[in-house]
């Protein structure tokens, strides 16, 4: 299981979309507390199928990323092998990006940092702006235009 967290906006759910093939095959809400987690099978490569996980988006509205769409994101991390930790290249690091990285890195979970829409985008200045987050992969993609998901697909895979 791979999750998908992020703040709002920087395009988790496309990627999901990207990754599932489909707008909404396979993608079901649970009742209750985790309404917002969305289900989906990535079969892109063949022999590699693995399931993946899309959250609301943590808004940092709730103090301590403490509110219900943070526990929603924090049981999604808590059942991945690995998370995908997506950022907006055209905004750049933003001061919830960074407290969002220490949420993760306080987890102990496994975690990308996965750049998206980088089409249009000098990809060494958007990568060098991110370099300072200190992960150890990063990976750029435009899921709207599903760029970078073969990269992306070779990276995570061999995690699983
Ligand atoms: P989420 O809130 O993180 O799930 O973000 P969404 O997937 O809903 O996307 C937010 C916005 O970003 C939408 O308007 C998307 O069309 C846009 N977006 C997503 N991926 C890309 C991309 O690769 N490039 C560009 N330029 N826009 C994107
Ligand atoms: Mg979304």
């Amino acid at each position: 299981m791979v999750a998908l967290v992020g703040r709002p906006n920087v395009g988790k759910s496309t990627l999901f979309n990207a990754l599932t093939r489909s707008r909404d095959a396979l993608v079901h809400d649970e009742p209750g507390v985790t309404r917002d987690r969305h289900y989906g099978i990535c079969r892109l490569v063949e022999d590699h199928p693995f399931g993946l996980c899309d959250t609301g988006g943590l808004s940092g509205e709730e103090e301590g990323l403490a509110g219900a769409t943070a526990r929603q994101s924090r049981a999604a991390v808590e059942e991945a092998d690995l998370v995908l930790f997506v950022v907006d290249g055209r905004e750049g690091p933003s001061a919830l990006d960074e407290s969002i990285l220490a949420w993760l890195r306080k987890s102990g979970r496994r975690f990308f940092l996965v750049v998206n829409k980088v089409d249009g985008l000098d990809l060494q200045a958007v990568l060098s702006e991110f370099a300072r987050f200190g992960v150890e992969k990063i990976i750029p993609v435009a899921a709207a235009h599903q760029r970078g998901v073969p990269e992306l697909l070779d990276e995570v895979i061999p995690e699983l």
